[in-house]
């Protein structure tokens, strides 16, 4: 398999603090192309023998921002079964709804933009529900729990200038961990 070319940016490039802008159709031959090497370079990353080859850290998800494009598109890649994918595009997100219930990652949050270690937790919602456009313009409407719900909320947060490690309190990472379920 053959690594997509596409840059991605780390957390100390300010473009990354950008609120993204809404999508407007069509979509142009490079966004798609963009997509498409987006959701390859996820697939690839979370292969391990190529990740290896490659010398990547797994990803699930990718927003359009982080290869420096401001645009509300993000992609979530999640493996269903071994070495059985599947993809998420979604343009112009809106969480609709959402679950009381909270949720967060034990063994913390990541980002491929974000190449440190970061202790600490996340407070996400458990289950939302999400609007969306797909590639060709269409509405659709989503909902999503647990690692998925993570996924998207983390990406919906890149589309508004938001990092995960915004949200981690650094004089008490596991502040109100009690209230939360670990997943
Ligand atoms: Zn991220």
């Amino acid at each position: 398999m053959k690594l997509p070319d596409i840059k991605i940016l780390d957390e100390k490039d300010k473009r990354l603090r950008l609120v993204s802008k809404e999508v407007t159709f069509p979509l142009s031959n490079e966004d798609k192309k963009n997509i498409n090497d987006m959701l390859e370079y996820l697939k690839i990353s979370q292969m391990e023998e190529w990740r290896e080859k490659y010398n990547l850290r797994a990803g699930m998800g990718l927003s359009y921002v982080q290869i420096g494009i401001p645009k509300r598109i993000f992609v979530v890649v999640d493996e269903v079964e071994e070495n059985e994918f599947e993809n998420y595009i979604l343009i112009n997100p809106k969480i609709v709804s959402n679950s009381e219930e909270l949720i967060y990652v034990g063994e913390g949050e990541g980002c491929l933009s974000v190449n440190r270690e970061i202790e600490g937790i996340v407070p996400r919602y458990a289950r939302i529900t999400v609007t969306a456009q797909d590639v060709e313009g269409n509405p659709f409407t989503i909902r999503v729990r647990e690692d998925l719900a993570i996924a998207f909320q983390h990406e919906i947060d890149h589309l508004n200038g938001i990092l995960f490690i915004d949200k981690i309190d650094p004089k008490n990472p596991y502040k109100n961990a009690n209230k939360m379920r670990e997943i």
